[in-house]
């Protein structure tokens, strides 16, 4: 690993998080690599704003899926930011959110790891805190929830068919704790399932955040009752993120003036 205020060097790469997408919540690390780099290598989650930071001297590379041709393999990421880095080129590997959250950065490190090749992992905002912030529900609140779990849509499925992981939802469901699932929206019923199978009630409140914190953030507060039949609503929507909690009641509170400052900011 490098330390930590030297720069990038040929032959090296940088995982950086680019944030929840509003490019203000780019880290001056991030903005600083990106400002070094010969190769941007990037995907869908990187705010358009972000990408107009990467300089024009730098190669880009595009292994996200938009318009829906298909995205690189993992694999074929791995194999890309190695052959720049073989080629001498400092490189930024531009993640949505934190690299580290979902963001399979732990398996491209792995893969340059083994290939010898030096790398450093910037943090970013992840999604579940951003758009905490944005959408006005603290995702921790004194009286109301003691712990946060980030939870992939993902497995759910899989844990649906399973008894042995079913024990999982059992955990998430306890009494004043906050669940956050990234990619949940096309598991939104099984999420729902799950939860309510293992105790939880038809009323607790859900938030389905939209793009957060980007222009054209939506907010749609419901319940777990309700989950499935919102999800469906807003199918095709991108990125969204499913918070379930009682402190998504807060927002009632909290959302108008955290909204109002921030539309005086932008
Ligand atoms: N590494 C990223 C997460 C990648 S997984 C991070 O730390 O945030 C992709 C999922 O993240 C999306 O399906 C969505 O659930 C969530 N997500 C990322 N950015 C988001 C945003 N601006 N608004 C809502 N959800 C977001």
């Amino acid at each position: 690993m490098m330390q930590r205020n030297v720069g990038l060097g040929p032959g090296e790469v940088a995982l950086v998080g680019a944030g929840p997408g509003d490019v203000e919540l780019l880290t001056l690390k991030a903005l600083r690599l990106l400002q070094q780099a010969d190769a941007v290598v990037y995907d869908r989650l990187v705010g358009e704003e972000i990408l107009t930071l990467i300089p024009a001297r730098a190669q880009r590379h595009d292994v996200g899926k938009r318009c829906g041709v298909k995205s690189l393999s993992q694999e074929a990421i791995g194999e890309l930011l190695i052959s720049l880095a073989l080629q001498g080129k400092r490189v930024v590997r531009l993640k949505g959110g934190d690299p580290y959250v979902f963001g399979r950065g732990g398996e491209e490190a792995l893969a340059l790891q083994a290939r010898g090749i030096r790398f450093v992992v910037v943090p970013g905002i992840t999604a579940a805190l951003g758009c905490a912030a944005s959408s006005g529900i603290p995702l921790t609140h004194r009286g109301i929830s003691r712990s946060v779990t980030l939870v992939t849509g993902h497995l759910q499925a899989e844990a649906q068919q399973s008894e042995q992981l079913f024990h999982g939802w059992q955990a998430l469901v306890s009494g004043g704790h906050t669940l956050v699932f990234y990619m949940g929206l096309e598991q939104a019923a099984h999420i729902q399932q799950g939860l309510l199978r293992a105790g939880a009630e038809g009323s607790l409140p859900v938030a389905l955040i939209i793009a957060g914190t980007m222009r054209h953030q939506q907010v749609v507060i419901s319940s777990l009752s309700d989950l499935a039949q919102q999800a469906e609503r807003l199918k095709g929507q991108t990125p969204v993120l499913i918070l379930v909690g009682e402190v998504v009641r807060l927002r009632e509170q909290l959302a108008q003036m955290g909204e109002t400052l921030l539309s005086q900011v932008a």
